[in-house]
């Protein structure tokens, strides 16, 4: 079986230096907001480029506490894509915002610009781009907008972590950005965990005083806030990872180059695409085919894992009902979801094992061809 994506493999690579880590978290008696959290925070600061970072309990939670510190709630809009994970919108209905969508563009599945104006009312608070499958949004035009409509804009980093966009992280364009170390990320931990990143110090003093019961001070509280601390064990474990993180971001590229070229001989498959001016880390290599159902169960037949990330847009899933929206709304996001299908991804695959996948694929394309004539 090839899988989606191999854990274990990226364990082992780090089995000793990670168990020396968790141990001395362990010895250390700090478990909590200690010095490992703190240098993980600066490390992750300096490496995307803002000022501050704070370590939260998931990357759900940096969007919730960045849309509560920028003072988003109820009566307030926020823009954002239907293509994406339940956590964008889940955070924006957990401060009492309103999800407001745009349909995506076909090429990069995020967010379609040119059509973020259209949307804007006079409740519109602000802009959530999501960087999805580790391709970063078209920043400079979105950018242009908030500034215009002096709107607040957090990203949805949570899939792209060291991604960039004319050279820069994303992450550090918007007011916040957000990132989620669930195991599957390319940064991942052991468990759950997230941070925000900022360059502006009162929002992120905010952040910080939201992670922790809402006070500056132990058992002095100004509003309410949540417990959402990234802990000390899971922050010794991405402090071993953090400096591989570009070379895993690299061999996803190098992986994603070779299943282009492979590709390049199976007719009826539309490749990622890769805007010029972006530096794409490739968290899923999603291509898009017709009949997807079928060719993503011919593909297990041949034991090749592949997902479908996401197969209800959100302006269709249940939890929306009260947004009354109904099919054809946004019919990018709708046709995207009946078509994508993303291929085993990680950066320990190999040219062999991609050689397998794209070999199933073509055997179940070609089969589904000739079904159809
Ligand atoms: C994973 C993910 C999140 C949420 O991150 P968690 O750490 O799992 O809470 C948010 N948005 C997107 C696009 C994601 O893929």
């Amino acid at each position: 079986m090839i899988p989606i994506l191999d854990l274990k493999a990226q364990y082992q690579a780090l089995a000793g230096p990670l168990q020396e880590a968790v141990q001395e978290a362990m010895a250390s008696g700090h478990y909590i907001l200690g010095p490992r959290v703190r240098e993980l925070e600066a490390q992750i600061a300096s490496y995307c480029g803002t000022t501050h970072a704070i370590g939260l309990n998931s990357g759900t939670d940096a969007l919730y506490l960045a849309l509560r510190a920028l003072g988003i709630g109820p009566g307030d809009e926020v823009i954002t894509t239907p293509f994406t994970f339940i956590a964008t919108t889940e955070a924006i209905g957990a401060v009492g915002a309103t999800p407001v969508f745009v349909d995506i563009n076909p090429l990069t599945f995020n967010l379609d610009v040119t059509q973020v104006e259209n949307k804007i009312t006079a409740r519109t608070r602000a802009l959530l781009p999501v960087h999805l499958y580790g391709q970063p949004c078209d920043m400079e035009p979105l950018m242009e907008i908030a500034r215009h409509h002096s709107l607040r804009v957090i990203e949805d980093c949570a899939q792209a972590i060291g991604a960039t966009y004319r050279g820069k992280r994303v992450g550090t364009f918007g007011d916040v950005g957000c990132f989620s170390f669930f195991p599957s990320k390319n940064l991942g931990c052991f468990g759950d965990g997230g941070m925000a990143v900022t360059s502006d110090a009162e929002i992120a003093g905010r952040i910080e005083m939201l992670r922790r019961h809402g006070g500056k001070r132990k058992y002095h509280h100004t509003e309410l806030g949540v417990n959402s601390r990234l802990d000390e064990l899971q922050a010794a474990i991405l402090l071993v990872k953090l400096p591989h993180l570009d070379a895993w971001n690299a061999a996803r590229r190098t992986c994603a180059d070779y299943y282009n070229r492979l590709l390049d001989r199976v007719p009826g498959v539309v490749r990622p695409h890769e805007a010029a001016e972006t530096g794409c880390v490739y968290h899923q290599y999603t291509i898009r085919v017709r009949d997807r159902d079928r060719v993503q169960a011919a593909l297990k037949e041949a034991d090749v894992a592949s997902m479908v990330y996401y197969p209800v847009p959100l302006h269709l899933q249940p939890v929306h009902h009260s947004l009354a929206h109904s099919m054809g709304d946004f019919p990018v996001a709708e046709q995207m979801a009946n078509e994508v299908l993303s291929l085993p991804m990680f950066p320990e695959l190999s040219p062999e094992q991609q050689r397998t996948v794209i070999g199933a694929l073509q055997v179940a394309s070609q089969s589904l061809a000739v079904s159809r004539s």
